[in-house]
């Protein structure tokens, strides 16, 4: 009978849990992991960048996050966040064209932007960063170099390139945030994060559809490794319930997370690794494409009363809000 009781309880619970979930804990990396990955990806930058940036590092890191939350208020927002590269066949892909005008010619510009247009929003931002250096145009460089980060983020995120980025199509519901969410909050704190210096990107379509479809090919095996460690826990096991603020919450236990973290054999760390070196990397492309312009000589900023509106609309948006299309956990 107390089984009974407790297996309805726990039932009870889960279905709570997936109705006062709040979405803002589960979006991609995690807000936690994406703020990290930012701030670190300063410590890679040459000499005549890091002062800059780190003189900005705080703003770098809150707005890791900005185009999350831009999910929020902006139609076609979340798009720019992953590609179902499965949809247009199997790894590695070789029939999708990696050209945006070649993809457009062979699928149409609809089809791309149903399945997601990360890898040539990232190029667009490379631009847009360029740009700003450039112009010498602090608010931009700050602005452009937060948002590629979180892109840049988000494309080594397994789970953003697959239809089934929730596991919501294998019963495996809750996985997106697990992966990027979930343990590296649990574990991240023990990973090596001296990953070296950035270095030029000639090329950096190639280098974005690199490491696009590296996380592509993770997608099996992350499904795969959920599966079989549900069926060693029982559910009472594979979950705990955690109380935040004034609701409780459904999650991954921790003996879960970790059983699932040490079998995916640093996959997490090394991604998260490789994300914070293509970060630095890109800021440095945009720069030296902009002629290395003198970031000494650059001093702060102040938003506008109109940017500061806007900013304050934004975070608003994302209080009260629901995605404008696709969202990650539920
Ligand atoms: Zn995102």
């Amino acid at each position: 009978m107390k089984k009974i009781l407790f297996k309805i309880a726990f039932i009870l619970l889960g279905v709570l849990f997936f109705s006062v979930l709040n979405v803002k804990d589960a979006n991609s990396w995690g807000f936690w992991a994406h703020k990290r990955i930012n701030r670190l990806a300063v410590f890679t930058l040459p000499p005549e960048m890091i002062g800059f940036y780190k003189q900005h590092i705080e703003h770098i890191t809150d707005h890791a996050v900005d185009p999350d939350k831009r999910r929020y208020a902006l139609e076609g927002e979340d798009k720019r966040h992953y590609i179902d590269v499965d949809h247009y066949g199997e790894y590695p892909f070789k029939e999708m064209p990696h050209i945006w005008e070649d993809a457009v010619a062979k699928y149409s510009e609809d089809t791309l932007q149903e399945y997601g247009i990360l890898p040539w929003n990232l190029e667009n931002q490379l631009k847009k960063l360029t740009y700003a250096f450039e112009q010498q145009d602090v608010r931009k460089i700050l602005k452009y170099s937060s948002d590629i980060g979180h892109y840049i983020g988000d494309g080594h995120v397994p789970l953003h390139t697959t239809l089934n980025y929730n596991g919501q199509l294998t019963g495996q519901k809750g996985i997106h945030g697990f992966w990027e969410s979930r343990c590296p909050e649990l574990f991240a704190e023990d990973y090596d994060f001296f990953v070296g210096k950035a270095e030029y990107i000639k090329n950096p379509n190639k280098k974005i559809w690199k490491f696009v479809l590296e996380s592509a090919s993770h997608v099996k095996r992350v499904f795969a490794l959920e599966t079989e460690l549900t069926e060693r826990f029982p559910e009472d096991k594979k979950y705990t319930f955690d109380e935040r603020g004034q609701s409780t919450m459904r999650t991954y236990s921790v003996e879960f997370s970790r059983a699932f973290e040490q079998e995916l054999d640093g996959m997490i760390e090394s991604r998260m690794r490789t994300a914070i070196l293509n970060i630095g990397s890109f800021w440095m492309t945009a720069w030296v494409n902009a002629g290395q312009p003198n970031l000494k000589s650059l001093g702060e900023f102040e938003l506008t009363e109109e940017q500061q509106q806007k900013q304050k609309e934004l975070e608003k948006q994302f209080e009260e809000g629901k995605i404008k299309g696709r969202n990650h956990s539920n």
